[in-house]
């Protein structure tokens, strides 16, 4: 009879010989000695991490969280460190650092190259690289909705853009078409995003109609401060309006400048 060999090369439970020898499994084992096990354990801790992170169901994890609770515990055996006292350790950090209950995701951090708080990332490349950012991405909430970094209702998703409600709406269906990349107003933005927009509004003033039956529309884009833009990054506004909305509705955009709404 001839045999496959498999490379195993991991640390086993202590059972696993006497289990594998039932099933006719020949083990080529060795005992480790306490510096070589200390380091298999460490390695063994990850290999447990990922399956963690792999299991599929609750029953899986349960199985999973136990053998790494189990490398654990064995690592701090073979190191001499008393569970109870990484226990301490852990209520110390949770009461400095908290816990996890608040499920906060950190996408990326900026530090002024003067702080001496950056040596901690820079050590660090392989876990923290350095990436490139432009402060307009970092701080633009548009920007941010377009990376998924803030939980909002999305109305629709084009090509280029994306369309969402205002959440100051000046009337019912109020809704923004925001373009994907960052661009400051309609005037910088690309022909091509520009006649996604186009679309976009197009398809949102369809449904809109399905949906609230609006009598008329307003389509505005504030460029610039002076303007009133206070978000800059490019958004038209879409602005369903009623019959009745508005005592004398006469003017319409140009009530930018209330006193010149009127001609
Ligand atoms: P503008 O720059 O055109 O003057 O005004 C920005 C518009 O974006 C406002 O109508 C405001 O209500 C809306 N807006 C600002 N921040 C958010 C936000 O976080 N989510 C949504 N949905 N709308 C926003
Ligand atoms: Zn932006």
């Amino acid at each position: 009879m001839s045999f496959k060999r498999f490379k195993t090369e991991k640390l086993i439970r202590d059972h696993l010989p006497s289990i594998l020898r039932a099933k006719r499994i020949v083990l080529n084992e060795r005992i480790m000695d306490k510096e070589e096990f200390i380091i298999r354990l460490k390695d063994k801790l990850l290999e447990e991490a990922q399956e963690v992170n792999a299991s599929q169901n609750l029953e899986d994890l349960s199985e999973e969280l136990a053998d790494m609770l189990e490398v654990i515990q064995s690592i701090a055996k073979a190191t001499g460190l008393s569970m109870h006292h990484i226990e301490q350790k852990r209520l110390e950090k949770l009461k400095t650092k908290g816990g996890f209950d608040c499920k906060i995701y950190c996408n990326c951090v900026d530090i002024e190259e003067n702080n001496p708080a950056i040596t901690y990332y820079l050590e660090k490349p392989q876990q923290y690289p350095e990436i490139n950012s432009s402060e307009h991405e970092i701080d633009c909430i548009f920007c941010q909705i377009a990376r998924q970094e803030k939980s909002v209702e999305l109305l629709a998703k084009f090509k280029h853009c994306y369309a969402i409600k205002d959440q100051f709406p000046v009337s019912a269906g109020h809704v923004l078409i925001i373009p994907n990349e960052h661009t400051e107003n309609w005037f910088t933005a690309p022909d091509e995003v520009r006649s996604d927009m186009i679309k976009a509004l197009h398809f949102i003033k369809d449904q809109l109609d399905r949906e609230y039956k609006p009598h008329g529309y307003n389509i505005g884009a504030n460029c610039g401060e002076v303007a009133g833009q206070s978000v800059m990054h490019l958004h038209v506004h879409l602005i369903p309006r009623y019959q009745g909305d508005m005592e004398d509705p006469k003017g319409g955009v140009r009530g930018v400048i209330p006193s010149k709404q009127k001609y």
